[in-house]
């Protein structure tokens, strides 16, 4: 079989040291493609020919910036079927959720090619006599890029657009499970007009490429998405040697409902926030807290909507629910499913391996009673695994929503004005919801949480110029 996917280092397609094979999660049988994978010495050619091309790029105009980035973000619009369809196939997501996610990261090429038309500066009057004051951005230099597997074609576009738009170079590093949807953005981005070096695709390993990445002297700053374990171990390796470094992690996102919310609404709210995707989003609502009064009616309500969903292959028309990533990830989530039961969580449904008629990685979703202290409320499970929480009150909810390491999304479900004020305010998340699922977020504005979930500066919208630039004063005599 050819190489499918390869890496694109300084203008040309290579070959790898060693192979790897991309498989379909909803039919094992069914390979999407041989990739290249590199070890460090592949990686460091990689990141030479970035440093190499940091000047030449750098220089570039606004315009060209904006040209070649509205182009990325024109053909991703164009083939989104094509490429939704490479998408679902790879990594098991339904064909509409690829579909969409394709489309997004078009629109996020497009956002930050206009943004590489509007870098902002500043000109102030000094405090002395005489002098004028110019605050002007310029690129960091040579930015590390490392993104997980859930979404593999709008994280790799909300990190590439803004550091080429701000005149960086890159070497960016995807998730070992989606090389293919790697390799179709960088074999878009080969044809959009940048120099050699200005963009490079390094396939493999975390261990062996995404480390070489963070440990090179030559990479000024490192932009992660993925798990917290591994997101500590790159901030500790890029502080020693002071790179800048932005990590988003995970999450353990709380969504409160009130005995006042539209309960239908609500119930619609969790399933989509906790169950879509396969429950594989760092802004899945994975604790669902619900005020005593309702308690009981929306568990039954919850109970029923999660054994009507539609698992099945993520190509097939009707199915709601794709598979899991990976064995790994499936084993993760009935690890997780039997942790549980137990702990003496109440088990209300799912949670089964599931056969279909192609062999996949098949899970029914899964949903749960838990008390607060119990590990399937505290822990990230990435998988579409749910867990119900009562509380007293409001007072009660906004406290178990806010008694978690994690903090990037927030939502809540009430009809109460003051309520929805008081959460917003009091919320200990980067992102928070009103009357709307936990998962689902715009792509013009800041992304990212606090506490364990985030680190550095926010990505995404006009925001992301503060990780992909550094700031410079500049002093004038004037007269
Ligand atoms: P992961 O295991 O942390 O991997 C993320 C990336 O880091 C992958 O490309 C991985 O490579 C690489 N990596 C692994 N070890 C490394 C090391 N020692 N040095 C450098 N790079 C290394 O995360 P994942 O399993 O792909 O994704 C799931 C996690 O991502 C969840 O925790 C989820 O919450 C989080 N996530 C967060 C957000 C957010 O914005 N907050 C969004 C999506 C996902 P390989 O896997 O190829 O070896
Ligand atoms: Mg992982």
């Amino acid at each position: 079989m050819a190489v499918a996917f390869k890496h694109y280092i300084n203008g040309r397609w290579e070959t790898g040291v060693t192979l790897g094979v991309s498989e379909n999660p909803s039919d094992l049988a069914d390979v999407v493609g041989e990739f290249a994978r590199a070890d460090a010495a592949q990686t460091e050619s990689a990141i030479r020919a970035a440093a190499d091309a940091r000047d030449a790029w750098a220089a570039s105009t606004p315009q060209r910036r904006f040209e070649v980035l509205d182009a990325v973000g024109s053909e991703l619009l164009a083939r989104k079927d094509e490429l939704g369809t490479l998408l679902a196939r790879e990594e098991g997501k339904t064909l509409p959720e690829a579909i969409g996610e394709t489309a997004r990261a078009g629109q996020i090429f497009k956002f930050f090619a206009g943004e590489a038309l509007r870098i902002p500066g500043q000109k102030l009057a000094s405090v002395r006599p005489g002098v004028d004051v110019e605050i002007t951005r310029e690129p960091v230099g040579v930015v590390g890029l490392i993104a997980p597997w859930n979404f593999p074609l709008a994280i790799p576009a909300w990190k590439i657009a803004p550091a080429l738009a701000y005149g960086n170079t890159v070497v960016f590093k995807p998730a070992e499970l989606v090389p293919g949807c790697a390799w179709a953005l960088a074999e878009i981005l080969s044809r959009a007009g940048l120099p050699a070096g200005a963009f490079n695709l390094v396939l493999g390993s975390g261990r062996r490429v995404g480390q070489t990445i963070v440990e090179s002297p030559l990479v000024d700053a490192i932009s992660f998405t993925g798990s917290v374990g591994v997101g500590e171990s790159i901030l500790a390796a890029a502080t020693a040697r002071r790179a800048k470094v932005q990590l988003e992690m995970g999450g353990k996102n709380p969504l409160v409902v009130l005995a006042d919310a539209q309960l239908d609404r609500a119930v619609e709210h969790a399933i989509q926030g906790a169950y879509y995707s396969t429950g594989q989003r760092c802004t899945a609502s994975s604790r669902i807290i619900v005020e005593s009064a309702v308690f009981d009616r929306f568990a039954e309500a919850m109970r029923q909507r999660t054994r009507a969903l539609v698992v099945g292959h993520a190509l097939e028309r009707g199915t709601q629910i794709g598979p899991a990533v990976s064995r790994e990830q499936l084993e993760q989530d009935l690890a997780y499913v039997a942790i549980g039961r137990d702990e003496g969580a109440e088990w209300l449904c799912g949670g089964e391996a599931l056969e279909r008629p192609t062999r996949g990685h098949y899970l029914s979703p899964a949903l749960f009673i838990a008390q607060p202290r119990h590990r399937i409320a505290r822990e990230e499970i990435f998988g579409p695994v749910a867990c119900l929480i009562r509380a007293d009150d409001y007072d009660h909810a906004l406290a178990l929503a806010n008694d978690t390491p994690f903090g990037l999304c927030a939502g809540v479900c009430t009809e109460s004005l003051a309520k929805a004020t008081h959460f917003k305010r009091h919320a200990q998340a980067g992102m928070v919801m009103v009357n709307l699922p936990t998962a689902g977020v715009d792509p013009h504005v800041p992304f990212g949480g606090r506490k364990a979930s985030s680190h550095g500066p926010r990505e995404q919208g006009s925001y992301a110029a503060e990780f992909y630039t550094t700031v410079k004063t500049a002093y004038t005599a004037s007269g």
